[in-house]
C-alpha cells in the first residue's frame, strides 16, 4: 500500500497532479493534473461516458459553470449549502469544526450529523486543540459556512452569480428543454461531466478535498408511479454494504449480498438508487478499483443533503481511511418542484392518461348584481368562498339555501343567486413532476483511488521497483516504444515507424530514447505503462523478419515476436479479445533480462 507522501512524491514527480500556481506561492485546495494525471482523468471520464452516458443509452450536455442567484435560492444552496467552521483565535487557521471531531473522537464517523450546537460542545469536553497552532478551541465558536464561490456577472456592481457546487444545476434548470428533447417521455437521463467548485473550510489529502473538482453526475428523470429500473441486469451483482442499521450496531458489520436480495430484503429502499450501485460496483471493477478496498455506506439520518431521501456512499480505502468516491440519491421532486416554484418555466411532463378520463367540475358563477348590494365589501370574498365550497362539499348546494363562514361570520346565499353548475370535462392526461435519481461521481478522487490501489512495489533483478498496476483501459500510456540505443539510425527507424504504425492504430505511444533501458522500464513502471517494446540489434533482420521484445509491466516478463504482428496483437490485447498470456504461450520467452543495461 502507497503512503500519502509516497503517492504524492510520484504524482509530483511523473506529472499526475502538483499544487497549482506554485510558482506564487500555490493555492491551497487547487490542482493541475500534469500530462500524466490528465491523461489518466481523460481515460477515467471517456470510460465513465462509456458506461453512463452511452451504455445506460443516456445524453450528455454541457451547461454553463456560473450561474444566476435565482438558482441556488431555488435550489437551497444559498441557503444550506454550508459546512461548520471553527476558526482559531490565535493563529487565524480556519478548520471544519466536524472533522477535528471525527479526528479526536474514536466512535463519532459523522459529525456533521450532529448540528453546530452539539459539535461546539464536544469541542468544550473534548478540550480540543487547534491542529495546526496547539491553542486550545474550546469556547471558540462554530459556524455554519456557505461553500458557494461568488461572483459578479456583468460590469459595475453586476448580477451576482456563483460558481456551481455540483454540475447537476446546470441539467435541472434546463429541464424544461431537454423534456421537450426528449418529446416529454419518461424515463430519462442526462449526464454532465464538468468541473463543481466549494470553498472547501480546509482542504486537505491532495486532490481527495479541493475547491476546484471534477463530478460526472446522472439525473435520471422518472415517473415515481410507473417506472421501474432494469434491475434484472444488476440483480447478481455482489456487493459489500454497510448500511444504517450496522453503522448503529456495537459490532456492527458488512452485509455481503446481491442487489436482488438487497432489493428483496429491503436493505436498499430504491431499486432505482439499487440499480445505479450494481452498474456502479461493475464500473469500478472495470476501471481498476481493488474492491477488497471498497463498500456502498448508507447515509445516516443528519447526514442526508436537504432533498434526499435514500442516499448511498461509494467509499474507497485510501490510506487507512474511508473516503465518499460518489453518492448516489433519489432525490425526489424536490429540484423540479423548486425550480418550478422560483422560475416562470413549467418543471413538468404532460403524463397522457391510457383512456381520456370525464371529470366533473363543480363551479359558481354568482349574480354580483344580487351578492354586492346584499354583502357590500365582502361580496368578492363570498363569490371565493361559494367556489371554495363547490370544489370541496358540491352537495352544500342541494338545498335551497347555502352558507359560507369568513373569519368567524356566516354568510347565507340563495342557492340561486350561487348559481352553481357541474361540468364535465375530458382530460387526456395530466402535468406531473418527474422524480430524479442521481449518481454522482468526484473524478478527482476516482484517479485518486486508482492510483492508491495501483501502487505496488516488487523486486525485480535486486532493485526494489515502483509500479503502478493501472487498469490498460485506464493507464495514461499504453504503449512505451524504446530503440536500445539513441545512436543507432537502424534502431531508431524501426523504432519510430513503429511508434507512428501504433498510434495510427489508436494505440497511445510514449517513445523514449533518452537513458539506460532499465531507467527506461522504471520510468514507465512508475506511470503504469502496460507494454514496453524496446528494438535492439539482435532483431534487426530486415523487414518481415525483424523481431522486437514485449515486456509487460506486472510480471516484467518478456516476449520476443516479430513486429509486423505487433499492432495487431496489441490492438487485441487492449479491446480485451486477447490477454497477454495468451502471447506467452505463442511467442518466445525471454528469459534473461537481455537488453537491461
Ligand atoms: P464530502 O462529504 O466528502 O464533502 P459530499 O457528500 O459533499 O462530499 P457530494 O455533494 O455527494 O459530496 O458530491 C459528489 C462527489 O463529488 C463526491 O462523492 C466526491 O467524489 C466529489 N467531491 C465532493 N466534494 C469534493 C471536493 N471538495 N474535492 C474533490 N471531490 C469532491
Amino acid at each position: 500500500m502507497a503512503s500519502q507522501q509516497a503517492l504524492t512524491e510520484l504524482a509530483k514527480r511523473r506529472g499526475f497532479f502538483f499544487g497549482a500556481n506554485e510558482a506564487y506561492g500555490g493555492t491551497a485546495g487547487f490542482y493541475t493534473f500534469g500530462p500524466e494525471g490528465a491523461a489518466l482523468k481523460r481515460n477515467v471520464e471517456s470510460a465513465w461516458r462509456e458506461q453512463f452516458t452511452l451504455r445506460l443509452g443516456n445524453e450528455e450536455i454541457e451547461a454553463p459553470t456560473v450561474m444566476p442567484e435565482p438558482v441556488f435560492e431555488a435550489s437551497g444552496h444559498l441557503d444550506g449549502f454550508d459546512d461548520m467552521l471553527i476558526e482559531c483565535a490565535e493563529c487565524g487557521e480556519s478548520h471544519r469544526a466536524d472533522h477535528l471531531i471525527e479526528d479526536a473522537v474514536a466512535d463519532i464517523e459523522d459529525a456533521e450529523a450532529l448540528g453546530v450546537d452539539r459539535v461546539e460542545e464536544l469541542i468544550r469536553d473534548h478540550d480540543l486543540a487547534c491542529p495546526t497552532c496547539g491553542a486550545d478551541l474550546a469556547g471558540e465558536p462554530v459556524e455554519d459556512f456557505n461553500l458557494m464561490f461568488e461572483t459578479s456577472i456583468g460590469p459595475g456592481s453586476g448580477q451576482p452569480g456563483y460558481l456551481r457546487p455540483e454540475t447537476a444545476q446546470g441539467i435541472f434548470v434546463e429541464f424544461p428543454r431537454l423534456k421537450e428533447y426528449a418529446r416529454g417521455q419518461l424515463p430519462f437521463g442526462i449526464t454532465q461531466i464538468g468541473p463543481a467548485y466549494r470553498n472547501e473550510i480546509s482542504p486537505r489529502r491532495g486532490i481527495i478535498r479541493v475547491r476546484e473538482f471534477t463530478q460526472a453526475e446522472l439525473e435520471q428523470f422518472i415517473d415515481p408511479e410507473e417506472d421501474e429500473p432494469p434491475l434484472e441486469a444488476v440483480e447478481d451483482v455482489e456487493v459489500t454494504l454497510y448500511p444504517v442499521s450496522e453503522q448503529h450496531a456495537d459490532d456492527g458489520e458488512y452485509i455481503e449480498t446481491t442487489i436482488g436480495e438487497a432489493v428483496d430484503d429491503a436493505i436498499i429502499t430504491s431499486p432505482w438508487v439499487a440499480y445505479f450501485l450494481g452498474v456502479a460496483q461493475g464500473w469500478y471493477e472495470r476501471v481498476g478499483v481493488d474492491m477488497d478496498r471498497f463498500r456502498f455506506r448508507q447515509h445516516l439520518s443528519g447526514e442526508r443533503a436537504h432533498y434526499a431521501a435514500d442516499c448511498w456512499d461509494a467509499e474507497s480505502e485510501i490510506g487507512g481511511n474511508w473516503i465518499e468516491i460518489a453518492g448516489f440519491a433519489y432525490r425526489g421532486d424536490y429540484d423540479l418542484t423548486k425550480h418550478g416554484e422560483h422560475s416562470e418555466d413549467r418543471f413538468t411532463v404532460f403524463k397522457r392518461y391510457d383512456e381520456p378520463k370525464t371529470v366533473e367540475t363543480a363551479t359558481v358563477d354568482p349574480d354580483m348584481a344580487a351578492l354586492g348590494p346584499e354583502f357590500g365589501g365582502a361580496a368578492g370574498d363570498v363569490a371565493d368562498a361559494l367556489q371554495a365550497l363547490a370544489e370541496s362539499d358540491p352537495d352544500a348546494f342541494d338545498g335551497d339555501e347555502v352558507t359560507v363562514e369568513i373569519d368567524g361570520e356566516i354568510y347565507t346565499v340563495d342557492t340561486e343567486v350561487a348559481n352553481f353548475s357541474v361540468e364535465e370535462q375530458t382530460e387526456n392526461g395530466e402535468h406531473i413532476t418527474p422524480h430524479v435519481v442521481e449518481p454522482s461521481f468526484g473524478v478527482g478522487r476516482t484517479v485518486y483511488t486508482l492510483l492508491e490501489h495501483a501502487y505496488s512495489e516488487d523486486e525485480v533483478d535486486d532493485e526494489t521497483r515502483t509500479y503502478l498496476s493501472l487498469a490498460p483501459e485506464i493507464a495514461p500510456t499504453d504503449v512505451a516504444v524504446f530503440p536500445l540505443v539513441s545512436n543507432d539510425d537502424a534502431l531508431i527507424d524501426v523504432a519510430s515507424d513503429l511508434a507512428d504504425e501504433l498510434r495510427a492504430a489508436g494505440i497511445s505511444v510514449s517513445y523514449d530514447d533518452s537513458g539506460s533501458i532499465g531507467r527506461r522500464y522504471r520510468r514507465q513502471d512508475e506511470v503504469g505503462t502496460p507494454f514496453c517494446v524496446t528494438v535492439d540489434q539482435d532483431g534487426l533482420e530486415g523487414d518481415d523478419e525483424t523481431t522486437v521484445t514485449l515486456r509487460e509491466r506486472d510480471s516484467a516478463a518478456q516476449l520476443r515476436l516479430p513486429v509486423a504482428d505487433l499492432a495487431a496483437e496489441l490492438e487485441a490485447v487492449f479491446d480485451g479479445d486477447r490477454e497477454f498470456a495468451d502471447l506467452q504461450d505463442r511467442y518466445e520467452r525471454v528469459d534473461t533480462d537481455v537488453t537491461t543495461d
